[in-house]
């Protein structure tokens, strides 16, 4: 029998292989923009599914088991731009549990067909929709997990797909007062139907904190000076930042779509106001309109805002200027960062910057022509991105 798996590179099982992804330094772009630091991209395609989720999907199964949560046999189902969903689908197909989706319309098509590869169900509800109504995302997902709820047992797979089938009509024929009924009905916690609700678990940015923080520390030496990342569930933000504060004083700077939230909290409008302010953006997986329970914008120093145009820009060229396809909240991650040190002249330092996912998601929109046209952006990239230089 081999003695050390991990070290030739043999698993037990797939969920083992997340994580231990490579800092990959980005000198082109550093020349290119004329950075005097260095730059470092955190590439978490490298993980199985994809995406930096696959880490959140298994500290979420993991923690609901330990917790009793969850039982043999039960449906997981959560409110997901997509990469949540195929961490959870790929952990939950490992471990033998379903899994249902809830997704906006505007998530690419290929998120939802990786998702029903990996035997999920998924669900399209309307994007702009507030979260409290009966066919947003979130709500939708606790009308599949009431429904199941109700049954008092697992429910077998066909059973399932009736449930989802259902839900999906009531979501397209704008039933919501049926929707409003099942969702007002008293439910306690089943552990037949799991919602794992990314955006208040705990586990999401404690997975951060034990191995997306502990691995940029490691591969750092501790010798980082700058951490950038984009603000989703800020499940990433805060368990980087609260690991990397703790141990020196890291600047963490979050960057944030034109329309989310965020940028403006942290300016010190209130919420509500914010709230009110917030409208719909293209870039995936980025920006809210709400304020997760998983995001302390304390750790947070600064907060950079990127358009749309910017993002896909940035993101285009970066694959093209140094063979890195990673999605929008990359490139909007990689814009937000030259700015912010152009901006503010920082020299001499040691950025790292968080590349959640692979541009594979995106080929059909920002990697095609087409789509952007149709959607009034600029092609040119370079001409998009003169202004930075
Ligand atoms: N980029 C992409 C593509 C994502 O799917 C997410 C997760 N919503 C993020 C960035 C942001 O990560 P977090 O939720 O941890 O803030």
């Amino acid at each position: 029998m081999v003695e050390n798996y991990t070290e030739l590179g043999i698993y037990e099982d797939i969920v083992k292989v997340i994580g231990k992804t490579p800092l990959v330094r980005l000198k082109k772009i550093e020349r290119y923009f004329s950075i005097e630091s260095e730059l470092y991209a955190k590439i978490e395609f490298f993980n199985p599914g994809g995406s930096i989720k696959d880490r959140i999907g298994k500290y979420m199964i993991e923690g609901a088991k330990k917790e009793g949560k969850i039982t043999e046999g039960a449906v997981i189902v959560e409110p997901t731009s997509g990469n949540t969903g195929v961490g959870l689908a790929l952990v939950a197909a490992d471990e033998g549990y379903k899994t249902v989706f809830t997704m906006p319309d505007k998530m690419s098509i290929e998120k939802e067909l990786l998702l029903e590869a990996l035997g999920a169900f998924v669900i399209r509800t309307p994007t702009a929709v507030a979260p409290s109504d009966p066919n947003s995302y979130y709500k939708v997902a606790e009308a599949v997990r009431n429904l199941i709820w109700k049954k008092k047992r697992p429910v077998s797979r066909e059973e399932l797909k009736e449930i989802v089938n259902y839900v999906q009509r009531l979501v397209d024929e704008e039933r919501l007062d049926e929707l409003r009924s099942i969702l007002e009905e008293e439910v306690e916690e089943t552990p037949y139907a799991y919602i794992p609700n990314q955006y208040f678990n705990k586990y999401n940015p404690i997975a951060h904190y034990e191995t997306t923080a502990k691995e940029i520390w490691e591969q750092t030496k501790g010798e980082i000076d700058y951490l950038f990342a984009g603000i989703g569930t800020g499940g990433t933000i805060t368990g980087i930042g609260r690991y990397l504060k703790e141990r020196k004083d890291v600047k963490i700077i979050g960057v944030d779509p034109v329309g989310s939230i965020y940028n403006l909290v942290k300016k010190g409008m209130s919420l509500e106001e914010a709230v009110k302010k917030a409208h719909p953006y293209l870039v995936e997986g980025i920006g809210e309109d709400l304020l997760p329970e998983t995001v302390d914008l304390s750790l947070v120093d600064d907060i950079v805002v990127v358009n749309d145009q910017e993002a896909f820009a940035m993101t285009r060229f970066l694959a093209r200027k140094e063979g890195i396809l990673v999605g929008g909240s990359s490139g909007a991650a990689l814009y937000g960062t030259i700015k912010y040190l152009k901006e503010n002249e920082v020299k001499g330092k040691k950025v790292v910057i968080i590349f959640p996912d692979t541009g594979r998601n995106y080929l059909t929109k920002i990697f095609n022509n087409k789509w952007l046209l149709e959607n009034g952006f600029e092609t040119d990239d370079e001409k998009v991105l003169e202004g930075l230089r």
